[in-house]
């Protein structure tokens, strides 16, 4: 559980989203002029680090210190470019590596804090790094978890009376994405381009999307494998959910809405999503668990569960500088542990370094809804920006922000964002 009274000698804002009782892990290349001052034999490597305040500290650079010895581990794993391995130790030793941290981080430990010259090595600027994707993303599975949402789009596409089709209260229903294609926030793309059929014809035409979307949700990280045949229970599921991070699950509505029958989603999907870079674990977020909605029907027994499974987790989205919409990771209808349940109820296995997305996150006000679809439904109700332009859809140039965090009794654990600019078609 996080102690709201522990504090960090590292200076941080209270506004900051990276405390001392977050501890968020990342992939990151430091600075060249950094690394050359005190080692000048070394590449510049990406390396594993953990984001307190405005600093990264560098646990390739601290591991040289001696700081895990006691702990047992290969500590190679700090010199990775991906987390999978570091992940692959297992919550006991990750938890155990980011417990060390807490204690040196601490603001009466003198350890590192009176030591400058181990400090001016093991703590870089945020700005002055380049974060890089933190994983090797095996698999991508997109759920489709929010009420609200799969109302809405029902509503939109099928039938206002019967906006939810008979299987959704039952299961999440969810898909396989493509994995290739997630990138670090950050990452700029081009428009996609493909095939839709425009209202008025008869005929399909290929071009460059005109409904270009964003869709806010998070992802989690899968921490641990199953074999094939093995299955995960909503009882144990926590064990396998290793962090979260935000998600852009970039769609191009105009070739979705041609495409997706009778298969569901392919090309209105796969040309790009964007995480954030920091994986903030479950232990940090362990103070803001909540009660989800209320589920009815009864659910399956191999889907029902006991306890607190949702987390209240505040999001925003923004358009440049236009905050757009405001939701709650809270009104997930279906939690990561039924998700998680019903992935691998019929054996399908999962691996370390899996991605799940939760679907779009909406709430129950149009200024909560996530994603450009809903929030302009369907084009007929345009936003209005700061700058005076209207927006149905996503523009060329234009960036989309993502924010989000928790908060309880004075401490504010934050995800950082997930940014990305369109660019025009290629
Ligand atoms: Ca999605």
């Amino acid at each position: 559980m996080t102690n709201q009274k522990l504090k960090s000698w590292i200076p941080v804002d209270k506004n900051s989203d990276f405390p001392i009782q977050n501890l968020p892990f990342g992939i990151f290349s430091p600075p060249k002029e950094v690394i050359a001052k005190h080692d000048k034999a070394k590449d510049i490597l990406p390396r594993v680090g953990v984001a307190i305040g405005d600093q990264v500290l560098d646990l390739l650079e601290l591991k040289k210190t001696g700081v895990f010895n006691s702990l047992n581990f290969d500590t190679n794993v700090f010199a990775k470019s991906t987390l999978n391995d570091f992940i692959s130790l297992g919550k006991k030793t990750t938890n155990a590596v980011r417990q060390r941290i807490s204690k040196l981080l601490e603001e009466r430990n003198p350890e590192l804090r009176d030591d400058e010259k181990t400090k001016a090595k093991v703590l870089h600027k945020m700005s002055d790094v380049e974060m890089l994707l933190p994983l090797e993303i095996k698999d991508y599975t997109d759920f489709y978890s929010s009420m609200e949402h799969a109302r809405n789009v029902g509503t939109m596409f099928r039938d206002p009376a019967n906006a939810l089709l008979p299987n959704w209260k039952h299961l999440p229903v969810g898909y396989h994405g493509r994995s290739s294609s997630i990138v670090v926030s950050g990452t700029n793309f081009h428009r996609p381009k493909g095939q839709m059929k425009p209202a008025d014809s008869d005929q399909p035409v290929f071009g460059p999307s005109k409904q270009l979307d964003f869709e806010l949700e998070m992802a989690f990280v899968v921490g641990k494998e199953t074999k094939l045949g093995e299955s995960v229970t909503t009882k144990n599921a926590e064990e396998y959910i290793f962090g979260m991070m935000l998600f852009n699950d970039w769609s191009a509505r105009d070739i979705q809405s041609w495409e997706y029958v009778p298969l569901g989603p392919f090309l209105g999907k796969n040309f790009c999503s964007s995480v954030s870079p920091w994986i903030v674990t479950m232990e940090a977020l362990e103070p803001f668990r909540v009660t989800g909605p209320k589920q009815e029907p009864e659910v399956l027994p191999y889907l029902q569960f006991s306890g607190q499974k949702n987390y209240d987790i505040n999001l925003e989205v923004l358009i440049n500088d236009t905050t757009v919409a405001k939701s709650n990771f809270k009104y997930m209808y279906w939690n990561m542990c039924q998700q998680l349940a019903h992935h691998t109820v019929n054996g399908c296995n999962i691996r370390i370094g899996d991605l799940m997305a939760s679907g779009t996150i909406s709430g129950p006000t149009p200024d909560s809804f996530g994603s450009m679809l809903e929030l302009a439904w369907k084009g007929t109700k345009p936003i209005k920006m700061q700058d005076g332009s209207e927006r149905k859809f996503i523009n060329d140039n234009d960036t989309v922000i993502m924010r989000g965090f928790s908060e309880k009794d004075g401490v504010r654990i934050g995800f950082g964002e997930v940014r990305g600019k369109v660019l025009p078609p290629k």
